[in-house]
C-alpha cells in the first residue's frame, strides 16, 4: 500500500462538542498534514512538521478542502438500493408493496453481485466508508455483501435478515435454515479482514416466538456480533406487535425477553417509546439510531434525540435507505436537524459532524478504529468542499467560522462536496 501525504485542513473530534463553544472536543488545523502508512493514520500535525519527517513519502495536496474521517452510516438496507423513492405508503404497506418484492430477487447470486458492487459505489460517491447494512434473508445477499466490502478492503458490519413470517413464502427462512445460514457466515466473514456480522432479526412482526429464542442463542453463541433490528417506528407496526407478543410488557421487552439487548445493539428508530422503555435503554445500553430522512418519507414521526441523550442513551444517526431517500449523511443531518427543530431541539454543526463521525463509532465501539482522524486508526477519511457548487460557492463568500461552513455543508451539501474519499489509505475517486 502507497505511503502518502495528505495536506488539507483537518478537523477531528475526540469526544462530543457540548456546545458550538465547546473547542476542547476537536482539533482544527488550518495547514494539516495527515501522514498515511499501510492503511493506518501514522501522525497529523502542522504540515511542516509532519513534512520534516516524512521526506520520503508523496504529498496529495486538498487545500482549500477539509479533512474529516469517513462518515459512517448505522442502519442501511442493502437490497433496497432499487426500492428508494417508492411513492406512497407507511411502513407495513410499503414494505409489503415494495419493499418484498425486491428482496426477493436477492436469492439470485447474479442480482445480488451487481447489487452490491452498486450499492458500494453509493456509498463511496457519498462520503460513507463503513455502514451496517441489512441484506435480504438469503445467505446470497450476504456473502455478495462481504465479498465485494472484501474486495474494496472497507469497514464494514451487516447480516442476513431473519424473518420467517408475515413475509411472502420465498422471503421466510425457518428456525434452522436461519440459524445454520446465520452460522455459516459468521465463520466465513466475522472477522475476516474489516468485517463484522451482525445478527439481524428484521422485527418482531417478521420473527416468530421460536426464532427470536434462536437470535437468542445466536447472541449468547456470538458475544462479538453487533444485533440490529427494528423499534417503534409506526403506530400500527407497534399495535401488531403488541397483538403477535401478547405476553410482553411493551415493544421492547419482546428483544429485551430473549436477550437481545446490550451495548452491541442497535435499534432502528426507536420513535414511539414508552417509559418503561426508555429505562430499558438506560439499563442495557442498547442503541436507538435515528433516521430522519427515512421518518419524514413514511410519515413514522419524530425521533426525541434530546429526551434520550438526556437519559444518557448513546443514540446513532444513519440513511435507512430504501426508505430514507437519500445515501448522503450531509442530507441525513440536514434532514436531522428538521427534525429537531420541529421539537425546539438544536443540533449544533460540530455536533452534527461529530455524530456522523465519531458518535456512530461510538455507538458500535469501533472508535478506536474508524470515526476520527487519531494517529493508529483506520486511515478511512474524506474530503470535502464547502464550495462545490456555484450556490454553496456564494454562501461561503459570507462564511466567518469553522462553524458556519460546517452548517452551509449540512444544509447545501451533497455527493458533489464529497471531492475525495480514502479508503483503508487508498483514494477512492482518483483511481475511477
Ligand atoms: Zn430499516
Amino acid at each position: 500500500m502507497t505511503d502518502r501525504l495528505l495536506r488539507g485542513r483537518l478537523l477531528t473530534f475526540h469526544r462530543e462538542p457540548q456546545s458550538g463553544d465547546d473547542s476542547d472536543a476537536y482539533t482544527y488545523l488550518e495547514d494539516a498534514g495527515l501522514l498515511i502508512r499501510n492503511g493506518i493514520i501514522e501522525d497529523t500535525g502542522p504540515f511542516e512538521t509532519i513534512r520534516a519527517k516524512a521526506r520520503d513519502v508523496v504529498v496529495k495536496d486538498h487545500r482549500p478542502h477539509l479533512m474529516l474521517a469517513g462518515f459512517i452510516d448505522t442502519h442501511i438496507h442493502f437490497p433496497q438500493v432499487q426500492v428508494i423513492a417508492s411513492w406512497g405508503s407507511q411502513l407495513l404497506d410499503w414494505l409489503n408493496n415494495y419493499t418484498f418484492p425486491e428482496e426477493t430477487r436477492f436469492a439470485s447470486q447474479e442480482h445480488s453481485q451487481r447489487m452490491a458492487e452498486a450499492f458500494f459505489d453509493q456509498l463511496i460517491a457519498h462520503g460513507t466508508t463503513s455502514a451496517v447494512a441489512f441484506c435480504s434473508v438469503h445467505k446470497t445477499s450476504a456473502d455478495a455483501f462481504f465479498s465485494e466490502a472484501t474486495r474494496r478492503n472497507m469497514r464494514m458490519l451487516g447480516g442476513k435478515v431473519l424473518m420467517d413470517r408475515n413475509a411472502p413464502s420465498d422471503l421466510r427462512d425457518t428456525v434452522q435454515s436461519g440459524y445454520d445460514d446465520t452460522k455459516a457466515l459468521i465463520v466465513d466473514w466475522h472477522g475476516k479482514g474489516r468485517n463484522g456480522y451482525v445478527i439481524s432479526p428484521r422485527f418482531a412482526i417478521t420473527s416468530t416466538p421460536e426464532q427470536m429464542e434462536m437470535a437468542k442463542t445466536l447472541a449468547a453463541e456470538h458475544p462479538g456480533c453487533h444485533i440490529q433490528t427494528h423499534l417503534s417506528e409506526n403506530k400500527d407496526e407497534i399495535a401488531f406487535t403488541k397483538e403477535l407478543y401478547a405476553q410482553a410488557r411493551d415493544y421492547l421487552d419482546v428483544y429485551q425477553s430473549y436477550g437481545l439487548l446490550g451495548d452491541k445493539t442497535l435499534l432502528g428508530h426507536a420513535i414511539h417509546l414508552e417509559p418503561r422503555e426508555i429505562d430499558a435503554l438506560v439499563e442495557t445500553g442498547a442503541h436507538p439510531v435515528f433516521c430522519p430522512t427515512s421518518n419524514l418519507f413514511l410519515g413514522s414521526g419524530l425521533f426525541d434525540h434530546g429526551g434520550l441523550s438526556a437519559r444518557g442513551i448513546m443514540n446513532g444517526i444513519a440513511t435507512d435507505v430504501g426508505a430514507g431517500t437519500s445515501y448522503c449523511m450531509l442530507q441525513t443531518l440536514n434532514e436531522g436537524y428538521k427534525v429537531l427543530q420541529l421539537q425546539g431541539q438544536s443540533l449544533h454543526p460540530l455536533q452534527a459532524f461529530h455524530w456522523a463521525t465519531r458518535g456512530n463509532a461510538c455507538v458500535l465501539g469501533l472508535e478506536h478504529k474508524i470515526g476520527t482522524l487519531a494517529p493508529g486508526t483506520e486511515a478511512d477519511i474524506i474530503i470535502l468542499n464547502s464550495a462545490a457548487t456555484d450556490a454553496m460557492a456564494l454562501r461561503m463568500e459570507r462564511a466567518e467560522s469553522l462553524s458556519e461552513e460546517l452548517f452551509i455543508l449540512q444544509i447545501m451539501g451533497d455527493d458533489r462536496a464529497i471531492d475525495e474519499v480514502y479508503v483503508n489509505g487508498v483514494a477512492q475517486k482518483a483511481k475511477a
